[in-house]
């Protein structure tokens, strides 16, 4: 064992990554009551990185992709989206939080309109678009996750993974800067999974910057460039696939792997 690689440094260094800082938490912390759950956190995603967010359940995962949405208040510390910070609320926020796409585990469609007017939606009614431009943009983006010929039907129509696949259009359609994936196949039926995680594969293969929480770590060695293990609202260790995999520094990363993989 290299005694001097052990990690003893509290703060835990990133990959190198070329693209520009997208996404910038700079000393967020946020309590729930007098629970911490998301402690000192220091996060420079860049332009074009694949980031999977990875750790126990309760560690403080979808708290962190709440606040990048501003979804959740933070308490200290500040938060950049391509070098805006983002508001606490108002019409600038709307404005910021379109240029952050998210995914949830839940797909969240809208019932009662049409698969087409679910990815229309957002673009005419908060970014004021052109409806028959939309209504292009919307039909390739279904193209692109191949649920084109469902356009005109309803979500109870379709399976999760097709749902969920739409999810993601729908996100694309408001041409996000980053995309936010939170834990986007853990409410599928096994033989859906892959469907979904290849949408998500091609997206990150595009250029996409995406924040993507997930057990799924085929699709981290596969697509992402950095791995951020968190536990305990921190974050414990980064490191690229590759190395996070085959030698985990921490403790705690070697227990979560040895029990998830
Ligand atoms: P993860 O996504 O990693 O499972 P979460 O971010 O959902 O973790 O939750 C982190 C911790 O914060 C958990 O202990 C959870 O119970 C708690 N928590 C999450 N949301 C709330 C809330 N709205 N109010 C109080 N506690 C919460
Ligand atoms: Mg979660």
């Amino acid at each position: 064992m290299d005694t001097q690689t052990e990690a003893t440094t509290p703060e835990p260094t990133e990959p190198p990554h070329t693209g520009e800082p997208l996404v910038v938490l700079d000393g967020v912390n946020k309590w729930f009551g007098p629970l911490h759950v998301l402690q000192d956190i220091n996060l420079t995603v860049h332009t074009g990185e694949v980031v999977v967010v990875i750790g126990p359940s309760g560690s403080g995962k979808s708290t962190l992709c709440r606040a990048i949405n501003r979804l959740e208040p933070i308490d200290s510390g500040t938060i950049t989206v391509d070098g805006s910070v983002l508001p606490e609320e108002g019409k600038a926020l709307a404005r910021l939080r379109s240029e952050v796409g998210m995914v949830f585990q839940s797909f969240n469609l809208f019932a009662h309109k049409t698969i087409l007017e679910n990815v229309t939606l957002g673009p005419v009614k908060v970014r004021r678009e052109k409806s028959d431009l939309v209504r292009e943009r919307a039909m390739g983006l279904l193209e692109r996750v191949g649920v084109a010929n469902q356009a005109e039907k309803y979500p109870a129509q379709l399976s999760g993974g097709q749902q969920q696949r739409v999810a993601i259009a729908r996100a694309l359609a408001m041409q996000p800067k980053v995309m936010l994936f939170d834990e986007p196949t853990s409410a599928l039926d096994p033989e859906m999974i892959n469907e979904v995680l290849d949408v998500m594969t091609s997206l990150a293969r595009e250029g996409m910057t995406m924040i993507v929480v997930t057990h799924e770590m085929g699709f981290a060695r596969r697509a992402a460039n950095r791995v951020v293990f968190m536990a305990d609202g921190q974050i414990v260790e980064q490191a690229t696939p590759d190395e996070f995999f085959t030698n985990p520094q921490s403790e705690r990363a070697r227990d979560f792997l040895s029990k998830i993989l």
